[in-house]
This record gives structure tokens, C-alpha cells and sequence, in this order.
């Protein structure tokens, strides 16, 4: 009997190895680092050697693309309250804020990056050509490598209070701009006040230590390393695959920003598969992504949405339907810039990602058999596609 790369077994050593191994990896950190160079020796004894890596410029933590937007909406209110020409740029620099924490907050491109302190990073991209030679499509798999936080915001008790709080954030940095623009004292005052509770609950929810991420994300790192063997020995016919290994998604879906840079014009038509959080729950595709804020939600492309139902319909063992879903993640990055995309994920016994943000997303709590639902739900996705 050969070795089954799609077992749920075989996928729990690669979650092993991540969370277990080499332990929480925060964007641009020597882990993260280690975490790729075990991703290369596994597709390199695949035979995939040529793996290119596209490097970029990432912080360690979110806090960053939370934390600047509130402080520098706070300043311009500040400076606005100086008065004359001084009013425009403090309302300015205020509504700048509101616009950028809101990118944040659905992971388009963060525009206030470039001020953060960051270290190197890169997404790693292996590429598997159909057996024909001759691609008729390409479809780019996607699971980022860095984790998380342990964050507060994020416990079973606050979480309900995730998106009400952003959304509050995002306003109250708006109400110091319309305040100080329309001279509006009061709106003004209650602009800053919440701002100021933002930016505290925000400082505070930075104190915790980062995460193994077992199941955020080496769960999806699993599934593309279990494909990339089985594509290698059974490739399909006329789909070009991509093996997309994300950095810095954490962060503001770096990595995913920096694919498209790099390749944004062949990727044009490219299908998008990503993976979140599959090591635990139900699987399921996510049509409505709520992001952070009640402003900034999103949903896969149409086409998208219609491959994964016509998978699920194709495929119904596997029970896997569409959820809405409290989430931000890549797809977000894909869809502010038009492309196509949608994200597979566990859903929890109370609807929510599971063990999202905290310590107790550990190796210990990943199911073998929901990695293996996952990787072999993507692989009947791939066939979908190219059955007409
Ligand atoms: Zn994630």
C-alpha cells in the first residue's frame, strides 16, 4: 500500500511540525522564516524545487494597521483645534484615518504601511503544470504561514462584540474628522473620547503572547502541502495549479498584496481557493465575509461561489455547504482589487471560527479527519473545474 498524502494522518504531522515544531510564528520572524524552509524540504522531496519567493517588507503584529489610523485621526483632531488653514489638515489627516483603520478592517491594502517597523518576509509560490503541458486555466491554493495574537477581543466572552467595537472605532475616527471639519464641538468631543477607548482596548489586546496557530493557519498549510504530493503524482489534466504560501496575513494580508503586485496581470483570470481554520468544525465555503466592521463586508465572486456549489451538489458525502461568516482574511485582499476568490474554513459548534485568535489553537485541538475533509473537498473542487 503507498502513503496516502490526503490522510488525515499524514496532514497532522505537517500541523505537528508547524504548531509543535516550531511554535507560534509571527509575521517576519525567524519562526516564520523556519516555517517556510520546512515547506521548501517538503515540496523539494516532492521534486518541486523550483519554488520562487517573492519577498516584501511586513510588521510582526496587526496592532500596527489598528493602532496608527486611531493615532493619527487623534492628531488631526488635535491640530484642528488650532484653528485657520490648520482645520483642513487636522479633519484631513482625521478622515485619512477613518478611511485607512476601514481597510484594515476588510484586508484591502493598508495605505499608512510604509510607516510601520517591519522586517523581511516573502510568499513562496510552486507552481504544478497540467499533464497536457497545456493549461486551460489556473487555480492558485492559498494558506499564509504566520499566526496571531492571543487576543481578549477575541475570547468565547467579547468576541460577540468584535464587529459593534470596530465598526464604533471606524465611526469615532470619522466623527473627529466631521467634527473639526464642520467646527462641530460636540461631535468632535465624542469622536475623541471613543477614539481614545479604541486605541487603549487596542494597546491592551497587544499584550498578549502569539499563538501556535495549529489550526490558524497550519491546518491550510496542511492541505496544500497533502495536494502539492497529490497533484505531483496525478496531475490534472489542463489546470495549472499555484501553491500560494502567504506571509504576513496576519498583518493585513501582506503577502497575498505582494502576489498580486508581482503577478496581478497573469493571475488576472485565475481562480482562488483559500484556506482558513479547517483543522476543526464543519467544513464549509464562506459566502458572506462579515470583516471587522459593519461598513466593510464582503463576499467571493460570483463564478466562485458557483464552483464551490456545484462541487457541493457534485459531491454531497462531504456535507459542506455556504455559511456567512465573522472573518477577514485574504479573500478580502483578492476582491478589493477584482479579482476572483473564495475561502474554505471550519465552523464551530456556536458558528464562529474555532479557537480564533487564541492559546487554545494548539495541535492538540485539530481534527485529522476535518484537514482530510478539507484537502480532499478542494481536490473535488479542482475537478469541478474542469469539467465543463
Ligand atoms: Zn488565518
Amino acid at each position: 500500500m503507498t502513503h496516502d498524502p490526503l490522510s488525515g494522518q499524514s496532514l497532522m504531522t505537517h500541523v505537528q511540525a508547524l504548531a509543535d515544531g516550531i511554535g507560534p510564528r509571527p509575521a517576519s520572524s525567524p519562526a516564520e522564516w523556519q516555517a517556510r524552509d520546512y515547506i521548501r524540504r517538503q515540496l523539494a522531496d516532492l521534486g518541486l524545487t523550483a519554488v520562487e519567493e517573492i519577498r516584501f517588507v511586513s510588521p510582526d503584529t496587526w496592532g500596527y494597521a489598528v493602532i496608527t489610523p486611531t493615532l493619527l485621526s487623534l492628531l488631526g483632531s488635535f491640530i484642528g483645534r488650532l484653528g485657520g488653514p490648520l482645520r483642513l489638515l487636522g479633519s484631513a489627516a482625521s478622515l485619512f484615518g477613518a478611511y485607512t483603520l476601514g481597510q484594515t478592517m476588510r484586508s484591502a491594502r493598508q495605505p499608512l504601511s510604509p510607516l510601520f517597523p517591519s522586517g523581511p518576509n516573502a510568499t513562496l509560490v510552486a507552481r504544478i503544470p497540467p499533464a497536457s503541458g497545456t493549461a486551460r486555466r489556473t487555480v492558485v491554493l492559498v494558506g499564509h504561514t504566520d499566526t496571531n495574537k492571543h487576543r481578549q477581543t477575541f475570547s468565547p466572552r467579547l468576541k460577540t462584540l468584535l464587529r459593534p467595537a470596530a465598526t464604533l472605532q471606524v465611526s469615532a475616527l470619522a466623527l473627529n474628522g466631521l467634527g473639526t471639519l464642520l467646527g462641530l464641538k460636540r461631535l468632535r468631543w465624542l469622536g475623541e473620547r471613543l477614539s481614545l477607548v479604541a486605541l487603549f482596548t487596542c494597546l491592551l489586546d497587544e499584550t498578549g503572547g502569539f499563538v501556535d496557530g495549529a489550526n490558524d493557519n497550519a491546518s491550510a498549510v496542511a492541505c496544500l502541502l497533502g495536494l502539492a504530493a497529490h497533484l505531483q503524482s496525478d496531475p490534472l489534466p489542463d489546470t495549472e495549479v499555484w501553491l500560494a504560501f502567504t506571509g504576513a496575513e496576519e498583518t493585513g494580508c501582506v503577502g497575498m498584496h505582494a502576489l498580486l503586485d508581482a503577478y496581478g496581470d497573469r493571475l488576472r483570470d485565475a481562480w482562488f481557493l483559500d484556506f482558513e481554520m479547517v483543522g476543526a468544525g464543519r467544513l464549509a465555503y464562506i459566502q458572506w465575509h462579515s470583516s471587522l466592521s459593519y461598513w466593510d463586508s464582503y463576499t467571493p465572486d460570483d463564478d466562485s461561489l458557483a464552483w464551490a456549489q456545484r462541487t457541493a451538489s457534485a459531491y454531497p458525502d462531504f456535507a459542506v455547504g455556504g455559511v456567512p461568516m465573522t472573518i477577514t482574511e485574504e479573500i478580502g485582499a483578492l476582491r478589493s482589487r477584482g479579482f476572483r476568490g473564495i475561502c474554505l474554513t471550519g465552523v464551530g459548534a456556536d458558528g464562529w471560527l474555532v479557537n480564533w485568535h487564541q492559546y487554545s489553537d494548539r495541535a492538540a485541538h485539530i481534527e485529522p479527519a476535518c484537514l482530510e475533509r478539507a484537502a480532499r473537498f478542494a481536490l473535488a473542487m479542482l475537478h469541478t473545474l474542469a469539467t465543463p
